[in-house]
C-alpha cells in the first residue's frame, strides 16, 4: 500500500477528523491505544451506553454510564478528541414521560443539557442518536416524533454548552433520510452546525468508494452544512450472493453473505483498496471535514444474529479479532501519514 495516489491533494484542507469508531471493548485492549497514535488517528466516534441514570426521582448514575465516564477520561487523558453519540428514544424510561409525550420531549431536552454540561470540558462535537431513518433505531416513535426528539435533543445539548456543535445522521441516503434531513436542516431556526453521513456502499448497498461523490454532494446541496461522514467501511469477511439469492430478499445474516460487492468482492486486500479510494473522496470535498472509519476491530460474533460465522457484523475492522492489524489499518496510516506531510494542517478543531 505504499503507493498511494494523492488525487486531492489540489484540494488543499486546513485540517480533517481523522476518526474511528469504537467502543470500550476496543479500549480495554492496551495495544488499542498505542496502534490508533500510531495510525494517526485523532478522534473517537463512541456512543453514551443508554439512558445515564437508574431511576428518574433519584438521579443516580448506572455502573455503564460510570464506565462510560472512566473510558472517556482514559481517551482524553491519551490525547483523543471526542464525537459523542446520545441516547436512542427507546432507551428513556416510561417513567420519564410517555413516548410522544410533552412530558417525554421535555426530559428527552433536559437530559441532553445535562449530558452536554457533565462532559462539557471532554466533549464538543455531539450527534443525536443515530440513523433515524431505520424503524430499529427510531422506535416505538413514528417518523415525524422522531424529527421532533433530534430537535429537542439538539437544543439540550446547545443548552448546556452553547460551543458546542450537534448533528444528526441517517442510514444511507433513501427517501426517508431526504425528507428527514430536510426537515432538521432546512428552514429558519436550524440548531444543527454540521451534518453526519453514513454508507456502506458494496456491503449494504450497491456501489463503492466512488458512489459517496454523489451522495455527499448531495447533502451539501441540501443542508449547505460541513459534513463528517459519521460511519463507512467495507467488510473484509464474505461471499457474495447469487441472482436468484438476493431476489429472494433474504437478510444477509440469514445467508450468511452480501447482497453486494465491490470490484473483487469481501477481502481483506479489497477492504484496504477501498479505504485508500473513499478517503480520497472525502478529502477532495472542501466541505467534509471528517470522516469516522467503521470499525476499529473485528468482532467475534454479528450483533445481529449472534452467530461467529456470519460476515455482516464480524468483518469492518482495521485490526482482527486479537488486535492484530489488517491491511485495512496500514492502508488508513497510509492515507493519513500523506495528509500530514502534505498539508500545512492548521489543528482547527477544539477538543
Ligand atoms: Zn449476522
Amino acid at each position: 500500500m505504499g503507493n498511494i495516489q494523492l488525487k486531492w491533494l489540489k484540494y488543499m484542507k486546513n485540517d480533517f477528523m481523522f476518526g474511528i469508531y469504537c467502543d470500550n471493548t476496543d479500549i480495554q485492549r492496551k495495544s488499542a491505544i498505542k496502534q490508533m497514535h500510531e495510525a494517526g488517528i485523532e478522534w473517537i466516534r463512541t456512543q453514551i451506553p443508554g439512558f445515564p441514570f437508574r431511576k428518574p426521582e433519584k438521579l443516580e448514575f448506572t455502573d455503564s454510564f460510570l464506565a462510560f465516564t472512566k473510558m472517556i477520561k482514559n481517551l482524553r487523558t491519551n490525547g483523543f478528541k471526542i464525537l459523542l453519540i446520545t441516547f436512542f428514544p427507546s432507551q428513556i424510561p416510561e417513567s420519564f414521560g410517555t413516548y410522544g409525550s410533552r412530558k417525554y420531549y421535555q426530559n428527552c431536552e433536559n437530559v441532553c443539557r445535562f449530558l452536554a454540561q457533565y462532559f462539557e470540558r471532554d466533549v464538543q462535537y455531539w450527534k443525536i442518536a443515530n440513523e433515524m431513518n431505520l424503524e430499529m433505531f427510531r422506535k416505538p416513535l413514528t417518523i415525524d416524533e422522531a424529527i421532533r426528539f433530534l430537535k429537542v435533543c439538539g437544543r439540550g445539548i446547545k443548552k448546556g454548552n452553547p460551543s458546542a456543535k450537534v448533528c444528526v445522521n441517517m442510514a444511507d441516503f433513501d427517501e426517508t433520510a431526504l425528507y428527514m434531513y430536510k426537515k432538521v436542516y432546512c428552514g429558519k431556526k436550524v440548531i444543527f452546525d454540521y451534518v453526519g453521513a453514513n454508507g456502506y456502499f458494496g456491503s449494504w448497498h450497491p456501489g463503492g468508494p466512488h458512489s459517496w461523490a454523489t451522495v455527499l454532494e448531495e447533502l451539501y446541496k441540501l443542508t449547505k452544512k460541513p459534513i463528517v461522514i459519521q460511519e463507512w467501511g467495507y467488510s473484509s469477511k464474505g461471499d457474495f450472493t447469487t441472482e436468484e439469492e438476493r431476489s429472494t430478499g433474504v437478510y444477509p445474516c440469514k445467508l450468511k453473505k452480501w447482497w453486494y460487492k465491490w470490484k473483487d468482492g469481501h477481502s481483506e486486500k479489497e477492504q484496504a483498496k477501498y479505504i485508500v479510494e473513499a478517503m480520497n473522496v472525502f478529502l477532495s470535498k472542501h466541505y467534509v471535514i471528517g470522516a469516522f472509519y467503521f470499525m476499529w476491530s473485528d468482532r467475534e460474533r454479528c450483533w445481529q444474529c449472534g452467530s461467529p460465522d456470519c460476515p455482516v457484523e464480524t468483518g469492518w475492522g482495521l485490526v482482527d479479532t486479537k488486535g492484530n492489524p489488517k491491511p485495512s489499518y496500514y492502508a488508513y496510516q497510509n492515507v493519513i501519514q500523506s495528509f500530514e506531510q502534505t498539508s500545512s494542517r492548521r489543528n482547527c478543531f477544539k477538543d
